[in-house]
């Protein structure tokens, strides 16, 4: 099938050749999270078709991408700081192409101050329009023009973009697009649009071929998988979706991310509890304790349903683990309720947190909401916060000493020379082994703790 793609490399790859001698080399840096990631992997997979080779460092490449996060201010600051950076080398090398895409350009304003500020970028775009980078780069060749395309969110989903995987034993599949949400501090509803679920044949013969080849963990993508479904001709929900992908013979993990608690039901705990290749894990966001914060928030359920469901996946799945998402000091939150945050981690005991200081985004209703706790007094809220999470941490550690895991090797860890793999429950333990391990399950019983970062030994 022509995909559109490899009809321009021809004509790229020639006027490439006119900057540059031999293959041309691309370098896509990617921020954010794990969909940014999936997006990062497509746009090289386009960048392959097109006759691109790879560089591991800017000062190498003939094209450089920036695929930006819009999700904290800091992230909007590094990628500022790292296209500044290369002044002097598209100076040095003036036939080099610079471009910024991702969410961050998605926001039109953002994208008009990264033109204004760096007048050296060639091509500026939003999250809608990835496919189309082979015309946009063929105007920035052939016409020595500057490209700013953003904002142009289609109904049908593309399922013919070509992928290139960054890793070889664990890859991402999307199984939805943007989200319907609008929780009051986020900025992804206006930036990646309105949810839109992939077929699931399309999802499922994805799965099927990265089991074939070899693939031993794939995690299902969507910012609010619990949804899945919506607008499907085929009325398939997202338990339903898994059920099918369970059936998939082979020997590997199937995870999801990310779900949210107003759509999370019985019958999702209900298909992990009985599948073969889910393991017992869930990453569920609760962001905060009190409810009062929660409807500020717009999250949409109270910190008694949040706890409603973690005793029905545990009545479910008696081994089940979970971690969560944490924001630290939302816009008029007082201490006394970021103390019912405290009394929520204690009763869930979550393996992991992934704990955030509140940061505004533009455009969204939290922004303009009164804030007056300052950010010291935040960072000392997140202090006592990860002191907390330690604490829980320690204690599900020390129950684990003894057990034995099955561990998926991810990689050597460069501090320790340890080979580093995570268990069902998505924890790292730490081993000695050989490297054939990496990208293999391995049994490892836990023999020490430190925290929720384990030690253990090869049986
Ligand atoms: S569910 Fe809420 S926090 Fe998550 S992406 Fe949607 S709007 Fe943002």
């Amino acid at each position: 099938m022509d995909t559109g793609f490899s009809a321009y490399a021809a004509e790229i790859q020639r006027l490439m050749t006119e900057r540059t001698a031999g293959q041309p080399l691309a370098f896509v840096r990617t921020y954010g999270c794990q969909q940014n990631v999936a997006d990062g992997e497509k746009i090289k997979g386009i960048l392959g078709e097109l006759g691109f080779g790879f560089a591991g460092s800017a000062e190498e490449a003939d094209l450089i991408l920036f695929n930006t996060c819009a999700v904290r201010e800091h992230a909007e600051d590094r990628v500022f700081g790292n296209v500044g950076a290369l002044k002097s080398l598209k100076r040095r090398k003036p036939g080099v192409i610079i471009g910024v895409c991702g969410c961050m350009t998605e926001q039109r304003p953002v994208a008009e101050r990264l033109g204004k500020t760096f007048p050296f970028i060639d091509l500026i775009f939003g999250t809608h329009v990835l496919h189309r980078l082979p015309e946009m780069l063929h105007q920035v060749l052939a016409n020595s023009q500057r490209v700013l395309l953003l904002g142009q969110e289609e109904t049908t989903i593309r399922e013919d973009i070509p992928i290139r995987r960054d890793g070889r034993s664990r890859a991402w599949v999307t199984a939805m697009y943007g989200c319907d949400n609008f929780c009051s501090y986020c900025i992804v509803p206006y930036v990646r649009g309105r949810e839109k679920s992939r077929r699931p044949e399309e999802i499922y013969r994805e799965c099927q071929g990265l089991v074939e080849a070899g693939y031993k963990e794939i995690t299902l993508l969507g910012q609010n998988v619990n949804s899945y479904g919506k607008g499907l001709e085929e009325p398939v929900n997202f338990a339903e979706l898994l059920r099918r992908l369970d059936g998939l013979p082979g020997d590997f993990r199937l995870r999801f991310m990310t779900s949210h608690p107003k759509d999370a039901s019985q019958e999702l705990f209900d298909v992990m509890a009985e599948s073969r290749h889910i393991p017992h894990h869930i990453h569920l966001p609760f962001q905060s304790g009190n409810d009062r914060v929660l409807q500020e928030m717009n999250r949409r359920y109270t910190r008694e349903k949040y706890l409603a469901l973690i005793r029905c996946a545990r009545e479910a799945m008696p081994d089940v683990s979970f971690t969560s998402d944490v924001i630290v000091g939302f816009p008029g939150e007082t201490y006394e309720e970021f103390q019912d945050t405290f009394s929520l981690i204690r009763e869930v005991e979550f393996v992991n947190l992934f704990t955030f200081i509140y940061s505004p985004r533009p455009g969204t209703r939290a922004a303009e909401m009164p804030d007056p706790i300052s950010h010291e007094e935040k960072t000392r809220w997140f202090a006592e916060l990860l002191k907390v999470q330690e604490e829980v941490a320690g204690k599900i550690g020390q129950r684990l000493v003894g057990s034995r895991q099955r561990v998926l090797v991810e990689d050597r860890d460069g501090k320790t020379g340890l080979l580093s793999g995570r268990t069902a429950s998505s924890l790292t333990v730490m081993f000695p082994g050989e490297d054939g391990l990496i990208g293999e399950f391995a049994a490892v019983e836990v023999t020490e703790a430190r925290g929720v970062s384990l030690r253990g030994r090869l049986v």
